[in-house]
């Protein structure tokens, strides 16, 4: 007997979590933060919908805030059991819960400040820094290939080629294998390896970000960057580049590093203008056997991929404010990378008005996004409370994603010939096309599940 259900990342792509039975075994995979709009981000305060007590183990894909954003929660509510994760996705967690610890504080104090006045009841936030500690005590390491027994089944992890550390998941038991996809990475990226390739299985949970869609391939996004970096060097502006910390970063640098190499680019000061994707940049350099062949090789020539020497790291407030006095001739990346807070803003807020400037968004820009508005053409926006006038050019790279496309996603799921498939972690139409084609390229059969509903195989 195997029940299977979703607690989070059913008709979203945020909230990863999901309960798997087999027999009297009950393993969670993921418990993320639900992230985005507003009525999205309210189901983080809403129950769990299953008791932490009764679970055998928790396994964790990998360390992005929507699959592990929740799991204090469960220690909250009396899980005591073990948490799996490989080593570097340990890591990851570890600064993206005290991150979210963090932030959920400050943002609390702000809004009680601002709410108070109002005389509205302000929510606290969902965990503290100690809940965070508390759940990474209970985190146990597995390397990928190792089988981990737990009650009546076998869990062993694969790498996925997501981010550094990020595996999908295989459960054998009861004669049966289910394999959890988490988020595919893709064959077209330089800084973690290619996808590993699961096995055959009865059950996949397989997610569906990129049903639909066709990336761009990765040179031609190296080229538009190149393009796009060298004319507005030479029309005597700066470039912005909006970067995730995780990963994003890391592709940015290792490419921004080849081009400077190959001549591509103009000699121009980079500077990496986040503390975090400077700790994470740091973390990839402590696994150089979890990274990618292209990054590896210069690895093994004794250099640096992330770093060349027209670049500077700048942490501190009083380093990054310098950068405002530079006029032209800067590529600046900072979060966050969807425009929505962070160093990014005051960047924005001082080039965004020039004609001369240009701003490079690398990565998804959901709805309500201040990089959304901009992608979409705004001709006005506001920062900081007050309008600016766009006049920077804006262009977007859709070739560096961390998510496979769909018809990775077929290669990926096709050696499992499974007979029961479950699309996850995808907003409509995405699941629904991914369906189609799984159906019509594949002949495989698959569910679109639906949030707390259980699925008895
Ligand atoms: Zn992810």
């Amino acid at each position: 007997m195997v029940r299977i259900t979703s607690y989070g990342a059913a008709g979203t792509v945020t909230g990863s979590c999901h309960l798997i039975q087999v027999g009297e075994t009950r393993i969670l995979v993921d418990c993320g933060m639900f992230q985005g709009q507003e009525y999205i981000t309210a189901l983080n305060r809403e129950p769990l919908g299953f008791d932490p007590t009764t679970l055998d183990a928790v396994v964790l894909t990998h360390g992005h805030l929507d699959h592990c954003g929740r799991l204090p929660l469960l220690v909250q509510a009396g899980y005591k059991g073990p948490m799996y994760a490989t080593r570097p996705t340990y890591d990851v967690a570890r600064f993206i819960l005290l991150d979210s610890a963090r932030i959920q504080h400050e943002d609390w104090l702000r809004a009680e400040e601002h709410e108070v006045r109002h005389g509205r009841h302000v929510p606290p936030p969902l965990y503290t820094e100690q809940d965070v500690f508390d759940t990474l005590d209970l985190f146990e390491p597995a390397r990928y290939g190792e089988v981990l027994d737990v009650g009546d089944v076998h869990i062993t992890f694969g790498n996925a080629g997501h981010i550094l550390g990020s595996a999908f998941i295989t459960v054998e038991g009861q004669g049966v294998r289910l394999v959890c996809s988490g988020d595919v990475g893709t064959w077209e990226q330089h800084v973690v390896p290619e996808p590993e390739l699961p096995a055959e299985a009865d059950v996949v949970l397989l997610e569906s970000t990129y049903g639909g869609h066709v990336h761009e391939p990765l040179e031609q996004a190296m080229e538009t960057i190149a393009t796009f970096i060298t004319e507005v060097v030479e029309a005597g502006g700066n470039v912005l580049i909006p970067t995730f910390a995780l990963e994003r970063a890391q592709d940015v640098l290792f490419i921004l590093r080849n081009l400077y190499r190959e001549g591509r680019i103009p000699d121009v000061k980079t500077f990496l203008d986040s503390p975090l994707a400077i700790n994470f940049t740091r973390l990839h350099r402590r696994y150089p056997e979890q990274l990618g062949r292209a990054v590896k090789r210069v690895i093994l020539r004794g250099e640096d991929p992330f770093s060349w020497p027209g670049l500077q790291l700048t942490r501190t407030q009083r380093e990054s404010r310098r950068i405002d006095f530079i006029e032209s001739g800067a590529v600046i990346m900072a979060g966050s990378g969807m425009a929505t807070g962070g160093r990014i803003m005051r960047h924005l807020f001082n080039n965004l008005w020039r004609e001369e400037c240009g701003v490079l968004f690398v990565g998804f820009q959901a709805e309500e996004t201040l990089g959304r508005a901009l992608l979409d053409g705004a001709a006005e926006v506001e920062i900081y409370g007050e309008p600016v006038v766009v006049r920077a050019r804006i262009t977007n790279i859709d070739g560096l994603s961390a998510h496979a496309d769909e018809p990775q996603l077929l290669k990926w799921v096709a050696p499992t010939r499974a007979s029961h498939i479950f699309l996850v972690h995808g907003e409509s139409p995405a699941p629904e096309a991914l369906q189609a084609s799984l159906q019509g390229r594949l002949g495989l059969e698959s569910t679109i599940s639906q949030r707390g509903v259980t699925y008895e195989l």
